[in-house]
């Protein structure tokens, strides 16, 4: 997966693959993922964390992918990354 090699924040510093525990909230659930990949600008400190990794977290944490349920619930991350979406609808 290309990359931009600049900090999209500060354009000077590069962003370093690295891991940090990700947070997230399902409904009233604090979700907490250790070890989640991500990456932070040695400049601005600024984090992103890894697309990819929460396109897979998504799934995890979104069981209507093979079951509908009739609950339905949201996860909202905390990237402000434009291109890393977390925001998502599942149903439990
Ligand atoms: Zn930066």
């Amino acid at each position: 997966m290309e990359r931009v090699e600049y900090c999209e924040e500060c354009q000077v510093g590069i962003p370093h693959f690295t891991t940090a525990t990700y947070f997230t909230w399902i409904e009233d659930e604090l979700i907490t993922v250790p070890d989640f990949p991500c990456w932070v600008c040695d400049v601005c400190g600024r984090r992103e964390w890894d697309a990819e990794s929460l396109m897979n977290l998504n799934l995890i944490l979104s069981p209507n992918a093979g079951k509908p349920q009739p609950r339905k619930r949201t996860i909202t991350g905390e990237s402000k990354s434009t291109r890393a979406k977390t925001r998502r609808s599942a149903v439990r």
